[in-house]
């Protein structure tokens, strides 16, 4: 039960749900934008956060785009993942984003993925790959700016800011990808390793969420799996221990059994994006 009142507010543009976020935050209540709701929903039950107004961006039209201009492909924050899924554009991040199952997936939000407090956020892996931008609004209006100015293992928008879309150049897009899920027993666990690569013209780019506490691309790990002439097997196993971050160790698995499946996920994607020494 969430034992509170709570205002809940339906923009339907960029300004209206920043203004609002603002309101509410000057009356003292604590805001959060909304998406699908499940995180804030179960949070909240669980006395984790303490909302005091909810800003639904679902009907802000930005937030809901979904299609190509001017050379980009453009994501909206509020689009479900089965929308995005089922879209297909970005063959990586239709793969990325199908996690769960059908039912849960027509309420997960890009968005809520993206900028929720669960350590996985694997829809960002694809992103994480490309030049994406990241369109934002907030009290000061609109900015786009590249994905990693705001976003370093979570998103970091400036305050009262949310995410309006994400854009990603259609050249990328289309590279050939990989992508390996690891998990403990049914695909629709938590992910104990995945891996996202693309193979663009100077080499393999990687990512990882799943066996660190937050997702990342790791340009060390990219440097050893891109070397030239060394065996695959080689590279893979130097790559895994080359994140320079602490491999989740927990009930569900143990670190070594996480790093063993990612030095064997990299080298599966060695061999089959051609990089093979
Ligand atoms: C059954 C289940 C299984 C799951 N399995 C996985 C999994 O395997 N892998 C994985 O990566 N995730 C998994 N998740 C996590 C899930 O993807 C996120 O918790 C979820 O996407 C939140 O989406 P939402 O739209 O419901 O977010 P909401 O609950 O609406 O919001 C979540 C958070 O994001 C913020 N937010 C939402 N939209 C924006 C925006 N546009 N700009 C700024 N902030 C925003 C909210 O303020 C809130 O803090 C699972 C969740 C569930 C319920």
């Amino acid at each position: 039960m969430i034992p509170r009142n709570l205002v809940y507010n339906r923009p339907e543009t960029l300004a209206e749900a920043a203004s609002a976020f603002a309101a509410a935050r000057e009356e003292g209540l604590q805001p959060y934008y909304l998406a699908g709701g499940t995180e804030i929903t179960t949070f909240a039950r669980r006395g984790l956060i303490a909302p005091g107004a909810l800003i639904d961006l679902k009907n802000v039209p930005e937030c809901r785009q979904l299609g190509r201009e001017d050379g980009e492909l453009v994501f909206g924050a509020a689009l479900t993942l089965n929308e995005i899924v089922g879209e297909g554009s970005f063959p990586l991040l239709a793969a990325a984003a199908k996690i769960v199952d059908n039912t849960v997936r027509n309420r997960l939000t890009l968005g809520g993925n993206i900028a929720g407090m669960l350590p996985y956020r694997e829809t960002v892996l694809p992103f994480l790959l490309t030049a994406a931008e990241a369109r934002l609004f907030g009290p000061e209006g609109e900015r786009e700016v590249p994905l990693a100015e705001v976003f370093s293992r979570r998103l970091k928008p400036g305050p009262g800011e949310f995410l309006v879309q994400l854009r990603v150049p259609e050249a990328e897009a289309s590279l050939p990808w990989f992508r390996r899920r690891r998990v403990k027993q049914s695909r629709l666990d938590y992910p104990l390793l995945t891996l996202c690569v693309l193979r663009a013209g100077e080499g393999i780019r990687l990512a990882v969420a799943g066996a660190f506490d937050a997702p990342v691309r790791s340009r060390e790990a990219e440097e050893i799996v891109n070397e030239a002439g060394a065996p695959a097997a080689d590279r893979a196993a130097r790559a895994a221990g080359a994140f320079g971050l602490r491999v989740r160790d927990d009930q569900r698995a143990s670190a070594e059994y996480r790093e063993e499946l990612l030095r064997g996920a990299l080298e599966e994607a060695i061999r089959e994006l051609g990089g093979e020494g």
